[in-house]
């Protein structure tokens, strides 16, 4: 065993194996791999192998896509056998709610480039004839579904990388980790220590535990998972050709062949988080106690989709457990607030995801930053604010939900409310119906008396849809409120903020007492934020951006932060207010403070530290609705003191207050982009238009400069623009396929309804080439081609005389 490595990856199952793999594909080959057991000692070895490409993320999709197409190189690679069974997979759909969920799934698979198609009642059975098809209205079919060997594939990884040099420690579990001054690691190990410079925590089952070495919570959670093997069984044995998967949401269960017979697994509403207090160490190839009566009613359904299954015996029960992060995905990444410290764990799906998710993470660790965003499976998205409990209570709905329809306006209740503001109950007494958004609550919308307290899930319009469209007319024609909780804010101070600041931001920093908008980029030019600076006092700057990322753009400050002269706090929970937003706003915030408010002491674009009511406020000037418009940041403990003052005055002013929907259906009126939607680290600056904010002359260099230049002598090939969709009750939610001339030639990164300007709008991108004022382009809505209009005006006050006003 070596004393010294790169890397150590601990874990071996499908997971760690992959990493493993992955760095020596990316060149890295002083790297071991530690294992407690044998390989594949944990979830893996009972996987039932199945692989699929859908996912609701694209990115992970296509990572997706990635780790099936690799089974082969792997095979051909190492010489051993995966035992891949590419027989496609059908997901049937019985009701029209699900009909437009796979509609809708398969028009944004058209832009990833993969090959699903929807089939009728008639060519399921055809694929597959023990189908029962009553009742079923259609379904998707992927060619790429199938299933493999869980073990030949795990050594199949395995091998690849020790043929490429990593070495594999089996039998020897770590026991602990500590950290030297440098950022590296000793491992202490049964057979004896091994110093490394990363550690990859790819312990699966006990990733929680490999997480408490080093003093971190890793939001997963292990929960059993039980499927069946039948006998052999003459519907599948007198067949030619193997039978495809079969995906029966409606059935909450998933069916394919197994040798002669049918591997059939349930994911039950009834269903039991395992290992509350931590997993075993001896925890080994062992399955858990059958619990055939918690699947029993979903069996009983199954039985009339397959009726061959009614007289089948059972050869086999696994019961057996995995991990899940609260919404499902990995959690893949640095983790924030450790130096060389790798997560690569909570992978569900380690046959779908496996390849895809060591891909990233060895991208992360050689290059710097993976190739694509994967934001949807960084362990950055989580925070402190994820505790146990909470991760409990959502991993166990997200495996209640796995065949549930996802719906895009959907807000789902399990662990809710976990963070409030003090402005929580002013907002229940006035009807609010309440998303949640990084454990904290924020409002959607204000439901108008006699209708209910919940936005009907729907891919189409919804119950709310007056609601919202009579807050957006009360922000353009009088005033009206909103909280600004939800952003992330970050203070930074000293005699080095603006040297640092000018380092990491890739626009210009604002003279004292004004703002600036600015992009923070990647070394490779990718948008890692867009900022809103704020300079509010000599060496101190208040930075806002989405609240989402906080612990994304915590880890990367941290990552470039000097050791003297600049302090950096994170906000957002003790720094929040209300924005105030509309033609009356300024008359408004005069009423409710002795300082000069008007246009030639507060202009657009400044920033103040001035008392409103009886609060020490900072006050900003600038508005995301498009409007005249002021963010009013207070100390948390005076926020429910400044909303009485500026409701009181608000009344000669008709104020009311608007939620989230209502903000985003205003910023499309003026096409402003959001974070993770327009805004991510998928797209550089000249695609997005964020190049108008960039300073490309500023010097020292700032991170991202050169790639942002390479830009100017190579423009991007494709760029954000905004459309005008023909949509009649369904607008579009992100990745709908956007067509010219029956060609797939963009994507739509989000949209919706523009209440006041009475349009639906598309945000998107399209081939630069196609860019012109007035062009037709086809939008696949839910299935459906809706015509589209490409436009370069913006819908409301395109000379931003309200704004500025
Ligand atoms: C019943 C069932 C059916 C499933 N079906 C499918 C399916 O059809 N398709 C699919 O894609 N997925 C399926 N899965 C999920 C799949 O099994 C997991 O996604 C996958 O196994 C996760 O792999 P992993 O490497 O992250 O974790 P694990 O397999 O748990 O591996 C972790 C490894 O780390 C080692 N380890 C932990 N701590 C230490 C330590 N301190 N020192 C050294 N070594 C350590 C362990 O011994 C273990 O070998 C199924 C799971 C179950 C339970």
């Amino acid at each position: 065993m070596k004393t010294h490595v790169q890397v150590a990856v601990i874990g071996g199952g499908v997971v760690g194996c992959s990493v493993l793999y992955h760095l020596t594909k990316l060149g890295w080959s002083d790297i071991c791999l530690i294992e407690r057991s044998e390989l594949t000692s944990g979830s893996t070895w009972h996987a039932a192998g199945g692989f699929h490409t859908l996912n609701a993320d694209p990115n992970m999709a296509a990572l997706q896509g990635y780790t099936i197409k690799l089974y082969k190189e792997l095979e051909a690679l190492t010489g051993l056998n995966c035992g891949l069974h590419h027989v496609g997979g059908i997901t049937l759909a019985d009701s029209p709610e699900r009909m437009d969920f796979i509609k809708a799934a398969r028009a944004m698979h058209r832009h990833m480039g993969l090959d699903t198609h929807i089939i009728s009642p008639e060519e399921i059975k055809k694929l597959s004839p023990i189908v029962n098809t009553q009742g079923i209205l259609g379904a998707l079919y992927d060619p790429l579904d199938g299933h493999l060997d869980p073990s030949g594939t795990t050594h199949a990884y395995a091998k690849a990388a020790q043929i490429q040099g990593a070495e594999i420690y089996l039998r020897n579990p770590v026991t602990d980790l500590k950290q030297r001054p440098n950022g590296s690691w000793d491992i202490t190990t049964k057979n004896g220590m091994i110093h490394a410079e990363h550690v990859v925590n790819a312990g699966g089952l006990w990733a929680r535990e490999l997480g408490e070495m080093v003093g971190v919570f890793l939001p997963l959670h292990p929960m059993e998972h039980q499927y069946l093997i039948t006998d052999d069984l003459p519907e599948v044995f007198t067949r030619d050709a193997e039978l495809p998967h079969v995906m029966d949401p409606a059935g909450e269960s998933y069916l394919r062949q197994e040798g002669k017979g049918l591997v059939i697994g349930i994911y039950e509403q009834d269903c039991d988080p395992w290992a509350l207090d931590g997993t075993r160490w001896d925890f080994g190839h062992e399955l858990l106690d059958n619990k055939l009566d918690r699947i029993s009613d979903s069996l009983e359904f199954t039985f009339k989709r397959f009726p061959c299954l009614e007289t089948a015996g059972i050869k086999t029960i696994v019961n057996g457990p995995f991990t899940f992060a609260p919404d499902g995905n990995p959690l893949v990444g640095p983790v924030p607030g450790l130096q060389n410290y790798w997560s690569c764990c909570a992978v569900m799906a380690g046959f779908s995801q496996g390849g895809g998710v060591g891909l990233s993470l060895a991208e992360w660790m050689v290059h710097g930053e993976p190739s694509r965003d994967i934001f949807a499976m960084d362990v950055a998205r989580y925070g402190d604010f994820c505790t146990k409990a909470y991760t409990r209570n959502k991993v166990r709905e997200n495996y209640q939900k796995r065949f549930s329809i996802s719906y895009p306006n959907e807000e789902l209740p399990a662990g809710r409310p976990l963070n409030t503001t003090p402005a929580y109950s002013i907002w229940q007494q006035q009807r609010a119906v309440f998303g949640q958004g990084y454990g904290m609550e924020h409002v959607n919308y204000f439901a108008p008396e006699g209708e209910p307290l919940l936005e009907t899930p729907s891919f189409r319009r919804s119950n709310a849809f007056t609601a919202i469209g009579n807050e957006c007319h009360a922000v353009r024609t009088s005033v009206g409120i909103n909280e600004v909780h939800n952003f992330g804010k970050y203070l930074v101070k000293g005699k080095g903020a603006q040297a640092w600041l000018d380092g990491v931001m890739a626009g210009k920093l604002p003279a004292l007492g004004r703002i600036t908008l600015s992009p923070m980029l990647s070394p490779l030019g990718k948008l890692m934020g867009d900022f809103t600076i704020s300079h509010i006092a000599h060496h101190e700057y208040q930075l806002t951006a989405s609240f989402g990322a906080q612990d994304l753009h915590m880890r990367w400050f941290e990552r470039y932060l000097p050791a003297l002269n600049v302090e950096l706090k994170n906000v957002s929970m003790s720094r929040i207010g209300f924005q105030i937003a509309g033609p009356k706003a300024r008359e408004l915030l005069a009423q409710c403070t002795r300082f000069d408010v008007s246009n030639n002491a507060m202009p657009f674009l400044s920033v103040q530290k001035i008392e409103v009511g009886q609060c020490d406020a900072i006050v900003q000037r600038v508005s995301y609705t498009g409007d005249l418009g002021y963010e009013i940041y207070v100390p948390a403990e005076q926020q429910v003191s400044l909303y009485h003052t500026l409701a009181e005055a608000g009344v000669a002013f008709n104020l009311k207050p608007f939620g989230m929907r209502a903000m985003m259906s205003l910023r499309l009126e003026k096409s402003f982009g959001a974070w993770m939607r327009e805004y991510k680290p998928d797209y550089t600056p000249m695609e997005t238009g964020l190049d108008r904010f960039l300073d490309y002359h500023k010097q020292p260099d700032y991170i991202g400069k050169a790639a942002a230049l390479a830009e100017l002598v190579e423009p991007p090939k494709r760029r954000l623009v905004s459309f005008i969709v023909d949509a009649i009750d369904a607008d579009v939610v992100a990745d709908e396929p956007i067509w010219k001339d029956g060609t797939v030639v963009g994507f739509v990164t989000s949209g919706g309804y523009a209440h006041f300007s009475k349009k639906s709008v598309a945000l998107g991108f399209v081939p630069t080439n196609m860019i012109v004022d007035g062009a037709a382009f086809e939008i696949e809505i839910l299935g459906e081609m809706r015509a589209a209009t490409l436009f370069t005006k913006v819908l409301f006050d395109p000379q931003s005389r309200h704004m500025r006003s």
